[in-house]
């Protein structure tokens, strides 16, 4: 396959780095555009030395002007509290960001593909959620900047298609989780294991009996790739993520268990419109992208924790 030119939106973040070491690996030039709010420069340090890579600091409110041939859009913080901080401006990058890459795409002919999510369910009571669940979302919560504000973008690139021709791929990202998120990320994953590592309580919300399915990184970059790479006209979308589903009580024990920590489990209010239960029903992706996970849970969580071990031991957390 030619090597391709290929920008990665919110490519200093937890998943855009992966990505962009995957794409580099199969030997494409990758341009990774971010605004580094939750991105950070350490994600990408190693890759600044290969020719093949660039990294443009920009925000995906204004224009982006470059050439390109694929675009993956990734640009969005995806943590609550971190996309809750500034919900007007969550809203502004989903839609005007899905606005800008539509933009470029169409200009330059690129196939674009949108990182998604399954709060396009919202607090779902269809479950396991299959890709034809129109969801049960709050219109102004607050989660709404980033579950509307993702339904909006699905919107503009489906209509992009249809108006414009645009190439586009839509993936519903469900919980992924993995080495290179933030240790103050504040989402379960993360918050868990740093509690756990430092011996702090461990922060259950509610009653801790919500469900979530993890999917490790390398698994969903694979799926990314796999359907950037997919046959045309199939558009998605189409759910991305590890069918396995966990109490938060399940994730906190496992964790404790991994780590050998004697940390307590606290519990905390449950914020505002905080989903039951998710689960992707992944059978689309199995027929056309071959794609399943691979790593079960406890591997995963392994692996991170390995690496927040590593940060914490170096004292690069700070
Ligand atoms: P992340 O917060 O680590 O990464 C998001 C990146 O986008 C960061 O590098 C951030 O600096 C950048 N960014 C934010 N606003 C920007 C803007 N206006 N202009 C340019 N860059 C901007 O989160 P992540 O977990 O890596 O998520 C990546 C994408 O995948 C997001 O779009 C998210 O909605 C989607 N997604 C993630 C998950 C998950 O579980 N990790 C689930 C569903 C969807
Ligand atoms: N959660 C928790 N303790 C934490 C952080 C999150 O119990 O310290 C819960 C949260 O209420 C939710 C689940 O874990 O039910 C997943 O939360 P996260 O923010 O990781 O992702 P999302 O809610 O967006 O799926």
């Amino acid at each position: 396959m030619p090597h391709k030119r290929i920008l990665v939106t919110g490519g200093a973040g937890f998943i855009g780095s992966h990505l962009c070491e995957t794409l580099l690996e199969q030997g494409n030039e990758v341009i990774c555009l971010d605004n580094l709010f939750t991105g950070r420069k350490e994600n990408i340090s190693h890759l600044m030395d290969n020719p093949r890579f660039e990294f443009v600091q920009h925000d995906v409110t204004e224009p982006i002007y470059m050439e390109c041939d694929q675009i993956y859009n990734l640009a969005c913080p995806a943590s609550p509290p971190h996309y809750q901080h500034d919900p007007i401006k969550t809203a502004k990058t989903n839609v005007l960001g899905a606005l800008h890459v539509l933009g470029l795409a169409k200009r330059c002919r690129a196939r674009v593909l949108q990182a998604s999510t399954s709060e396009v369910y919202g607090d779902p009571e269809v479950h396991p959620q299959p890709e034809g669940y129109r969801g049960y979302v709050n219109p102004h919560g607050i989660r709404s900047c980033y579950d509307e504000g993702k339904r909006m973008a699905e919107t503009l690139f489906f209509d992009y298609h249809r108006q414009h021709g645009v190439d586009i791929k839509v993936v519903r990202i469900f919980n992924t989780y993995g080495p290179k998120m933030r240790p103050d990320d504040g989402r379960v994953v993360s918050n868990f294991i740093m509690q756990a590592l430092k011996g702090e309580d461990v922060t259950v919300y509610g009653d801790g009996r919500q469900t979530r399915s993890f999917c490790y990184v390398s698994d969903l970059v694979d799926g990314m790739t796999r359907m950037m790479g997919s046959r045309d006209g199939f558009t998605g979308p189409v759910n991305l993520g590890n069918p396995g589903e966990f109490t938060m009580l399940e994730l906190a024990k496992l964790v404790l268990d991994l780590t050998g920590s004697r940390s307590k489990l606290v519990y905390k209010p449950l914020p505002q419109d905080d989903p039951a239960q998710r689960r992707p029903v992944i059978d689309l992706a199995g027929r056309e992208l071959g794609w399943e996970p691979t790593v079960p849970l406890e591997d995963g969580l392994l692996l991170t924790i390995r690496y927040f071990g590593n940060m914490l031991a170096s004292g690069s957390e700070e």
